[in-house]
């Protein structure tokens, strides 16, 4: 089996992840890579014939694309790698601006599960969407071009600390203070307005527009290598980007051939606030988007055939895990925790202490992975998320496995997870990317 290089895969990943801030960016590049290799848009197809190279998007945040197998999917089912784009951050509130003391500040809702303290004192850029009454869209990207300014919230120095320093973590930075200065330079009670007068000047957007907008607050800066050996890379939101990619590179490998199931990929949204909402895997996007083919290899296609279709499909739930950190050994599972540099991690279940919420993989399609991975030359690894007792996570597996198909969690293991900078290893990102690029290609 062929793949590219280490180099050639780290250095596209690591271009990706430095555009690709939010989910939309995501799906915009995910959309220029796979038209730039004959992908098309489903509605552009009457029929799908095998080796058509196809996708669907919904809400410009989530995206499922596939390579047609000889066999029609009604048939065998689809094979899956699927991940999600978005990351963990601060999301603007509808009303943001906000002036206290003379500065001018942005109010800001927590995105995902983060740990406040970890985005304080932080170089922060803002990326999003603003859409006026008239339908017309002002995007927004500050903090990364070259002469940008970026943001920052601010924490009180030491000197002062005293009272702060004996509250416990989640108490002594409220969330409601995770707000960003972005404006200090008016006379006081005129620097709000000032600060509106420069939005409308700079982006031709009234205040009122604000309200309609999905604006976020991400760490601003490039992916970097960590390390004299250059052998992790430091990048915002690898979870779940670093896997996401993976996937859509190994489609985009499996696009030269057409293989005997349906190769597909599905990039989606919200899976860091619970797969809700309609770009979230709780959504009837992906079944929609089964139908769609289906009912575009088909005369006389019929709801059962979805259905059967689902039942026969099989995933690979691209999602990252921990990696254990030789500072906090008291999480790790005794054995079974997983390691840099051994290869993306399979989680045969996620959960808490019970297993809770888990989708727990059949050792049925545990085996036929590790014949996979084998025949492909792929090193991987098999761990849990830690230690019982002390915590425990969940993906999309859940959502998938109820329509009846076989689901593993597999994907790149972290330090750092849900910071605003991650750690991966670059030899797993690229094993990771591996794993997928055999398994759709079986
Ligand atoms: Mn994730
Ligand atoms: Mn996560």
């Amino acid at each position: 089996m062929k793949y590219l290089s280490q180099s050639e895969y780290i250095g596209k990943y690591m271009d990706y992840l430095g555009f690709a801030k939010t989910e939309r960016r995501s799906y915009a590049e995910s959309v220029r890579l796979l038209e730039a290799e004959g992908f098309k848009e489903i509605s552009k197809f009457k029929t799908l014939k095998p080796g058509d190279k196809v996708y669907r998007g919904y809400g410009e945040r989530t995206i499922m694309a596939a390579v047609i197998g000889k066999e029609k999917i009604s048939e065998s089912g689809l094979k899956i790698v699927g991940g999600h784009t978005d990351a963990p951050r601060l999301d603007l509130k509808p009303k943001p601006v906000y002036e206290k003391g003379g500065c001018v500040y942005f109010d800001c809702h927590i995105y995902g599960g983060i740990k406040k303290y970890q985005w304080l004192t932080l170089p922060l850029a803002l990326y999003g969407t603003v859409v006026r009454k008239d339908g017309s869209r002002v995007e927004v990207a500050v903090g990364d071009g070259k002469d940008d300014p970026v943001f920052m919230i601010s924490d009180l120095l030491p000197h002062l600390g005293r009272d702060l320093e004996k509250k416990p973590m989640a108490e002594f930075f409220p969330a409601e203070d995770l707000d960003v200065v972005c404006w200090t330079t008016g006379e006081e009670k005129k620097e709000r307005q000032a600060f509106v007068d420069f939005l409308k000047k700079k982006y031709k957007v009234e205040e009122d527009d604000l309200l309609s907008a999905e604006l976020e607050i991400v760490p601003a800066g490039m992916p970097r290598f960590v390390g004299f050996d250059k052998s992790l890379i430091a990048g915002y939101g690898h979870d779940d980007r670093v896997c996401s990619f993976a996937g859509l590179q190994a489609l985009l490998d499996a696009s030269g051939g057409t293989p005997r199931r349906t190769a597909s990929i599905l990039m989606c949204d919200k899976e860091e606030i619970g797969s809700m909402g309609n770009t979230g895997m709780q959504s009837s996007f992906f079944e929609n988007t089964v139908a769609e083919m289906i009912e575009r290899q088909e005369k006389n296609a019929r709801d059962i055939m979805v259905r059967r279709a689902l039942e026969k499909s099989s995933m690979l739930s691209a999602d990252v895990t921990a990696i254990a950190d030789p500072h906090f050994p008291d999480v790790d599972s005794t054995g079974n925790s997983a390691k840099f540099h051994k290869g993306p991690c399979a989680s045969k279940y996620t959960g808490g202490t019970s297993k809770g919420g888990a989708s727990d993989c059949s050792p049925e399609f545990v085996a036929e992975i590790r014949k996979i991975m084998d025949e492909g030359g792929v090193t991987w690894q098999m761990a849990e998320l830690g230690r019982m007792e002390k915590g425990g996570g969940g993906t999309i597996s859940q959502y998938m496995a109820r329509f009846g198909m076989d689901v593993l969690d597999m994907g790149t293991g972290l330090w750092n997870m849900h910071a605003p900078w991650e750690l991966a290893s670059v030899v797993d990102c690229y094993e990771t990317y591996k794993a997928y690029s055999a398994y759709l290609r079986s």
